[in-house]
């Protein structure tokens, strides 16, 4: 029987926000691959199934496995948080099988809630307008293209997504970040920070782009900032970002 890979996103990490489609791919598979921190966050959806978990840093691996399993005959989920296509696994997957046309399995890319959009709504509305996502991770980026993403999604002014701001051994794109902004916005530009999205450890902080120093020992690779544009306010613990409706 010709296997099948379905790749999902988990959305932030509460089940409430896994759709549907991708519960289904949960409960047809007969095998989940996974980050191991992902596969313990939805362990109770997944009693009694056969699991493959993996470390950081082994996405290749994790990729290779699915692939093989499905090549197999089985029907196999892997798992990625927020939405697979956003640096997660499913171009991954892609990329593999583009290379290995033996292999003829059934394949299913599903949709999930990505941190941007998680975040913006826990923010409330900060990103009616034109945004950017970039991800300072500078594993397979080099650090040069990502400063100048930068400078690029500050003088456009986009509303600006930073994925993976800080790691414990990188912390020093975040405040290179911040000094390329500060050269394009205002001082008191809003900054939405939020950690762990729908998790048990969520917060949620609104500062500025001037004020971000002080909140940044708060901000990990759990974490994601909204950076505001030039019309981008703070209203209580609200952040929004006019879509240009005349309200007068
Ligand atoms: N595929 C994922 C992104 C993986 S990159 C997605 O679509 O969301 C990992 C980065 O995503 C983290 O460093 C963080 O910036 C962001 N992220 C993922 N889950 C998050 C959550 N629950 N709360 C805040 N940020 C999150």
């Amino acid at each position: 029987m010709r296997g099948k890979l379905s790749v999902i996103g988990l959305g932030p990490g509460f089940e409430d926000f896994i759709i549907p489609a991708a519960r289904n791919s949960l409960e047809e598979a007969d095998i989940i691959v996974g980050y191991h921190k992902y596969l313990k966050l939805i362990e109770n959806l997944i009693p009694g199934k056969r699991k493959q978990g993996t470390g950081m840093h082994k996405e290749t691996e994790r990729a290779r496995i699915a692939i093989e399993q499905a090549g197999q005959g089985n029907k196999v989920c892997l798992v990625s948080s927020g939405d697979a296509g956003i640096y997660g696994m499913a171009g991954l997957v892609l990329e593999l099988l583009s290379r290995e046309e033996s292999v003829v399995i059934d394949l299913d890319i599903v949709p999930g809630i990505t941190a941007a959009l998680s975040c913006a709504a826990l923010l409330g509305a900060p990103l009616m307008h034109d945004f950017a996502v970039i991800s300072l991770s500078d594993l397979l980026t080099e650090g040069d293209q990502i400063r100048k993403r930068l400078a690029l999604a500050a003088e456009g002014d986009f509303v600006t997504v930073l994925y993976n701001p800080k790691s414990s051994k990188r912390t020093v794109l975040l405040e290179e970040a911040r000094d390329i902004f500060l050269e394009k916005r205002e001082e008191n530009t809003p900054v939405g920070i939020v950690r762990n999205a729908y998790r048990d450890t969520s917060s949620v902080v609104i500062s500025t782009l001037m004020k971000l120093p002080a909140l940044y020992d708060q901000i990990d690779m759990t974490t994601t900032l909204v950076m505001g544009n030039s019309r981008t306010f703070q209203w209580g613990k609200f952040m929004i970002t006019p879509r240009g409706y005349n309200l007068a």
